[in-house]
């Protein structure tokens, strides 16, 4: 008999202990193109290291955007994306702010889909897990002074993941740095620049040896404002209405941020986008954070200053709860989707 294609069989994968790591998997996309010029028709080719000059963009200046989205497979069949094109729009900007070639909205969601229905067999079953999904945009061509790559690289892999805390809705803990900010004003914060995300591992490193699952940024000029809780954004209650920090270009405007935001005002309540004062925050009913990785992620108790603030005695408060399970229940096709939120890849 024949052996079974690699592509067809089931990965040697425990769907039940997956993290948030790195597993190699099939296929990968790959498009390049020159400054100036239009982007070559993109290829699948199989999951491989790549080749780079020293001199490229990337490396040497840190020229690059990631994105990051995911894959569900539903009850039916049905295999879901989420927004997908407000991660094509996001990178648009991101590439204009870094001085990179724009990706079509229209190739960037081809490469998605290609990438998907190509690893198909690392699609976690339903409820177990994601097929994190994530397409990066560099300078790849080689350049010595500091200036635009001569040439750029449009590339999406994927991989199966399951939860990004430990625990999944186990409330978090968290710590206010006082040393280190993520983002200036007139900086790139506001968009996934590459560059952004390095300066935060070693604050994020110190405070998970002391037992906080993340550290929360406040802003960096008055150090009085909560920007995010790592690479996600914060929200909190207080008397029923909820709170998150407006997007001054410091804070990235996570998709799942604008469809906490959506989701919440569809449900009723009061959503205000506004300066969140840390004191605040350490008073309010209820904190959470959100983004692709993190989903909604309840906040349990947050260090600042030597005080700890604790929120509903370390549960998981009734709001936070409401819009998790009102926005899973979207994510994985098991409630209606009246927003049209979740095309089929
Ligand atoms: C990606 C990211 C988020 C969350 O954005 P989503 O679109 O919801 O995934 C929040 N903050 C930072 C710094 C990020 O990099």
């Amino acid at each position: 008999m024949m052996e079974e294609a690699e592509s067809d069989s089931e990965p040697s994968i425990d769907w039940d202990s997956m993290t948030f790591s790195f597993t190699e998997t099939d296929r990968m996309y790959i498009a390049k193109c020159k400054q100036g010029e239009d982007w070559q028709p993109g290829v699948m080719q199989d999951f491989q290291d790549l080749q780079l000059s020293p001199a490229a963009g990337v490396i040497n200046y840190g020229q690059g955007l990631f994105e990051g989205m995911k894959a569900r497979r539903a009850e039916d069949g049905r295999i879901l994306l989420f927004r997908p094109e407000l991660n094509a729009r996001r990178a648009q900007e991101g590439s204009r702010r870094l001085g990179m070639a724009v990706v079509p909205e229209e190739m960037f969601l081809d490469a998605v889909h290609q990438v998907i229905h190509e690893n198909e067999r690392w699609i976690p079953p339903t409820g177990r897990g994601e097929l994190y999904i994530r397409p990066l945009i560099f300078g790849s061509g080689a350049i010595l002074g500091v200036a635009p790559a001569p040439e750029y690289t449009f590339l999406v892999y994927a991989v199966p993941v399951g939860p990004y805390f430990k625990g999944g809705m186990n409330p978090i803990s968290l710590k206010v740095s006082d040393e280190y900010h993520r983002a200036a004003p007139g900086g790139s914060g506001g968009v996934k620049a590459i560059g952004n995300y390095a300066p935060g591992m070693m604050p994020s490193k110190n405070a998970k040896a002391e037992g906080y699952a993340e550290i929360i940024y406040l802003d960096a000029v008055h150090h009085r404002y909560v920007e995010e809780v790592g690479a996600a954004n914060f929200f909190c209650v207080k008397d029923n209405v909820i709170y998150t920090p407006e997007l001054t270009g410091t804070i990235l405007p996570g998709i799942t941020r604008l469809s906490t935001i959506e989701l919440a005002r569809s449900l009723g309540y009061q959503v205000l986008e506004t300066k969140v004062d840390i004191e605040f925050a350490m008073g309010a009913d209820e904190a959470f954070c959100a983004g692709t990785a993190a989903v909604i992620s309840p906040i349990g108790s947050i260090e600042h200053g030597g005080k700890i603030a604790t929120y509903c005695d370390g549960e998981v408060g009734a709001i936070t709860k409401q819009l998790y399970d009102a926005l899973s229940a979207i994510q994985e096709g098991r409630a209606p989707d009246p927003f049209g939120w979740t095309p089929s890849a």
